[in-house]
């Protein structure tokens, strides 16, 4: 059975050899991450060309995704990369201490407002909650705590207050020079962390279409403004993540369960793509198995329907990037082989259809979950036919046949559609299902006699342009 969720990991320190990175294609990463918060252009630019470089050297297509550092807070550095903080004992984070010098007693943090954001009683958390201090008194620009859960921190780790209200607009100026550098790497998705609104999403847009990207948005979805306004923001957006990181610490983590699954049931109900992130595999990052709680987890976000699930730490600063990934697949089948069993509900009974292909990715969905069909194949141009029945659940897989290297990456994401490089202008009319087959029995896909669907436009190479499906049986390549 092939894998239908797919999988992102982040690209970091722990991923810079070509040994590591062909490792991880190897064990079937589907996107990679590349986390502006942490490096330089170059770093970006090199990761960048490797992976691609590796990719189609593997035969694979690899999709790049960008993620802006977004208004988040965070502590500097600290002299020796590091600090252990004790229950019990103080702590101070100073705006106008030395950036690189942060001890086991202050540390420095990018961000100026601190002292004016936080008062007495407040609760400050440090790395996606694992550290909490509450704060004791403030003097002049340094904010004075006691450690309440101690911990091991270092270096850049995010600084959130419990509640929310940290931190102000969407993009920084940080985050403007990046989608341009974003642009110029061709990213395939750009993510906008802490969004509020549609708006926040809308100007990402437009900033990255100023610049020539034409990469597609993820909204990170990690902050309480954001719930309130779910609806828009997935409308504006192609894809969003539930980043349940920042997230879990601005609602508190008792409500993430049941927001990861409003949030994965809107977006997809919605024809918008979707991505489940943080602390999936967190223990991997040492461990050489996953806890029987991570196991649980990331089935839990396969059989809510998640296009993909990410990774972050475990493979950009993990000890065996690769194995996660095989671990995470593993899981993910075992999931999915469960999920499947019951296709009744898989259908929208009801709804009403905008657009044309939009109604044939539908049926074909239909007729695909009702008869034995070995698979999909959707002539396509910008993805959208292939994005519109990746929406409805079903085991039948969806091969996108795509002439652009760029809908071959964007599908990458979709849950349930692989990309396959095929160009529909270059055979002859007569010649057009006897390629496919060619193709589909050369490449493993089907075998002669399989029954398939082929969804298509009357004019082959335009896009938005499917009318019509076919359903029609593999035959071989001399028929
Ligand atoms: P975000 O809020 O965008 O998720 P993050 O700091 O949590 O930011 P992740 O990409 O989620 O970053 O990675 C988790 C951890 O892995 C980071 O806190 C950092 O310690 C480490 N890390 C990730 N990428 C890099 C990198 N390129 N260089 C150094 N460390 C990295
Ligand atoms: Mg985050
Ligand atoms: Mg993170």
């Amino acid at each position: 059975m092939t894998r239908r969720t797919k999988i992102v990991a982040t690209l970091g320190p722990a991923t810079d050899t070509d040994r590591a990175l062909s490792d991880l294609i190897a064990a079937g990463v589907d996107l990679v991450r590349v986390n502006f918060s942490h490096g330089a252009f170059d770093d970006h630019a090199r990761r960048i060309a490797r992976i691609r470089a590796l990719a189609t050297k593997a035969g694979r297509v690899v999709g790049i995704l960008g993620d802006l550092r977004g208004p988040k807070v965070r502590v500097q550095r600290f002299a020796s990369g590091k600090a252990l903080l004790v229950d019990g004992e103080s702590f101070a984070l100073d705006p106008s201490f030395d950036p690189d010098a942060g001890t086991d007693k202050v540390v420095g943090v990018a961000y100026e407002s601190l002292p004016r954001d936080v008062r007495k009683g407040d609760t400050l958390l440090l790395n996606d909650g694992l550290i909490a201090l509450e704060v004791t008194r403030v003097e002049g620009t340094r904010v004075h705590t006691r450690v309440t859960m101690g911990g091991e921190i270092s270096d850049m780790k995010g600084l959130n207050k419990l509640g929310g209200g940290l931190s102000a607009g969407a993009l920084t100026d940080k985050d403007r020079e990046d989608i341009r550098m974003a642009a110029e790497l061709g990213v395939d998705y750009l993510a906008v962390s802490f969004v509020r609104n549609a708006d926040d999403v809308r100007e990402a847009w437009d900033l990255l279409r100023a610049a020539g990207g034409e990469g597609r948005i993820v909204a990170k979805i990690e902050r309480r403004d954001a719930i309130e306004h779910l609806e828009e923001i997935i409308d504006a957006s192609s894809a969003v993540m539930v980043a349940r990181g920042d997230l879990g610490v601005e609602v508190g983590y008792a409500e993430l369960t049941g927001l990861q699954k409003r949030i994965i049931g809107l977006a997809r109900m919605r024809n918008r793509l979707v991505i489940t992130a943080t602390q999936m595999m967190e223990s991997m990052i040492h461990a050489p198995v996953p806890t029987r709680a991570e196991v649980s987890d990331v089935a839990n976000a396969v059989m809510d329907d998640t296009d993909a699930v990410m990774l972050s730490a475990e493979t950009a600063v993990g000890k065996h990037p690769a194995k996660v990934v095989q671990a995470m697949a593993q899981v993910i089948v075992g999931a999915e082989k469960w999920q499947t069993s019951n296709r009744a509900d898989m259908q929208r009974p009801d709804g009403h259809f905008t657009y044309t292909d939009e109604a044939i990715a539908a049926a074909v969905m239909f007729t695909a979950n009702h008869l034995d069909v070995r698979a999909i194949v959707a002539l396509t141009e910008s993805g959208s036919t292939a994005l519109w029945m990746s929406r409805i659940r079903s085991d039948i897989p969806i091969y996108a046949f795509t002439r652009h290297a760029a809908t071959q990456r964007r599908v990458t994401l979709y849950r349930g559609v692989y990309p396959v490089a095929f160009d529909v202008t270059h055979p002859a009319p007569e010649q057009m299902y006897p390629s496919i087959f060619r193709r589909m029995i050369d490449d493993g896909l089907a075998a002669e006699g399989d029954l398939i669907i082929v969804t298509k436009g009357e004019l082959s190479g335009v896009s938005g342009g499917t009318n019509s499906m076919k359903i029609i049986k593999v035959q071989g390549a001399h028929a």
